[in-house]
């Protein structure tokens, strides 16, 4: 049978079926598509392929969904940093945002963030920012898969004036985005803390009528909950609850703070939940209950966050951070073990996104969006058990190769869609601005 590509490696990780290792099998691929995957020498009898590569020491994975972030923020990656959350957004982030957002803005920093992500072996990414037409065009460009937030808040911004206007420009994008095979949208109302009842009401409705997810930080930290509670009575799950937006179409970013109720009433609404440990490490937020959470079935993703807040995009670091944080948070060294990080950062972003018919794992009929990463180096051997050396060895120098839908965006390293001198020059462009 004649194939575009066959790709033959020494592991294969698939996620799903469950806790599987293939020794030296191989990835058919034709027109976007995983066709096969099957033992190699079995693969060069079956198929004749246009385009043969191997990978001798490497295992072959799906693709990082990085299940939050907003890419655009990268080009304020250290510009304020050692700061709890609200000082840092209230006098650093907001005021940089107003006096410098803009199209060219998003545009140069979701490129930035797309050269990044590709090259840590991040296949799609769930975005929240102004200009997320920006965004989609960058990421377009870029060849990356990616859901891109139809951001709402209260207040102005360059984007928009009011909750009104904001709804009215994501909708628009939301069409605009329709048919596209890489590029799809979801609700991005920022917080519950910067949108009132009625923008987040009219979200609930429309999101069912448009069939997309909605995507908000909630329960980001104790100071949030406790002002909302001061200030409407009621913790801000209790209050999205009453505004009937728990949801399989939910995903629910931080949740540091929890309690034993609240993890049931996730479970039961089928709400995801996308933890981003290194941000709420860095910003001191708190420990979201990763191991109590996936005891009761809750799904949960995971998320770098923007890179003003980590500060990197790097998935496979995060996904080692939420293995070892998880352990530690439950007091447990099984929790949270290799298998179940990878399928964290892979499978159950797709999941929390609606798109695990798609993505998520390396099945037959999904698209090829598959990584490498070559075991073959000082730091990753000798390898007993290729997983764990990915999660608690592997760093993203490791990750050599990267499709997306079958088209190969890094190869041996290098990027081929994107000319990282230009976007570097661009970011230099923009620190200089922002550093007056
Ligand atoms: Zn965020």
């Amino acid at each position: 049978m004649n194939i575009d590509t066959l790709i033959t490696a020494r592991w294969i990780i698939p996620i799903e079926p469950e806790n599987t290792i293939l020794d030296n099998h191989a990835i058919a691929i034709n027109d976007g598509r995983i066709i096969a995957i099957l033992p190699s020498a079995e693969a060069e009898e079956r198929f004749e392929a246009k385009l043969k590569i191997q990978r001798e020491n490497h295992v072959l994975m799906p693709g990082f969904i990085n299940a939050h972030g907003h890419a655009a923020m990268s080009l304020m990656r250290g510009l304020a940093d050692d700061l709890p959350l609200m000082d840092w957004l209230t006098n650093h982030i907001w005021p940089a945002e107003s006096q410098w957002v803009n199209p060219e803005f998003v545009h140069d920093g979701s490129l930035l963030a797309c050269a990044e992500m590709i090259r840590s072996g991040t296949t799609c990414f769930n975005d929240m920012y102004f200009f997320p037409d920006e965004t989609a065009r960058a990421a377009e460009h870029a060849g990356i898969r990616a859901v891109v937030g139809l951001i709402v808040l209260n207040f102005p911004t360059a984007w928009a004036e009011n909750a009104e206007e904001y709804l009215h420009k994501g909708i628009a994008l939301h069409d605009q985005l329709s048919g596209n095979s890489l590029i799809s949208t979801a609700f991005a109302p920022h917080a519950p803390y910067t949108v009132s009842d009625e923008p987040l009401t009219r979200i609930a409705t429309y999101a069912e009528e448009l069939d997309i997810p909605i995507h908000i930080h909630l329960h980001e930290t104790a100071f949030e909950v406790q002002d909302a509670v001061e200030k409407t009575g009621l913790r801000p799950l209790a209050r999205l609850q009453k505004l009937d937006l728990l949801s399989p179409r939910l995903l629910a970013v931080h949740m540091t703070q929890l309690e034993q109720d609240e993890i049931s009433l996730l479970a039961d609404t089928g709400v995801h939940v996308v933890h981003c440990p290194e941000s709420n490490l860095k910003l001191a937020s708190g420990f979201c209950p990763v191991q109590s959470l996936l005891e009761v079935g809750v799904n949960v993703a995971l998320g770098t966050d923007g890179a003003a807040s980590n500060n990197d995009l790097d998935m496979l670091g995060e996904l080692r951070s939420a293995a070892l944080l998880g352990k530690a948070v439950a007091g447990n060294a099984s929790a949270v073990p290799a298998m179940q990080a990878l399928k964290m950062a892979t499978l159950n972003g797709a999941r929390a996104l609606g798109l695990d018919e798609e993505t998520g794992s390396l099945l037959p009929g999904k698209a090829a969006d598959i990584i490498a990463i070559d075991l073959s180096d000082v730091d990753t051997q000798p390898v007993y058990h290729p997983e764990s050396q990915v999660v608690y060895a592997a760093g993203r120098h490791n990750i050599r190769d990267v499709w997306v839908a079958g088209k190969q965006l890094l190869r041996e390293g290098e990027l081929t869609t994107l000319n990282p001198s230009t976007i570097l020059e661009r970011a230099r462009g923009w620190k200089e601005k922002l550093a007056r």
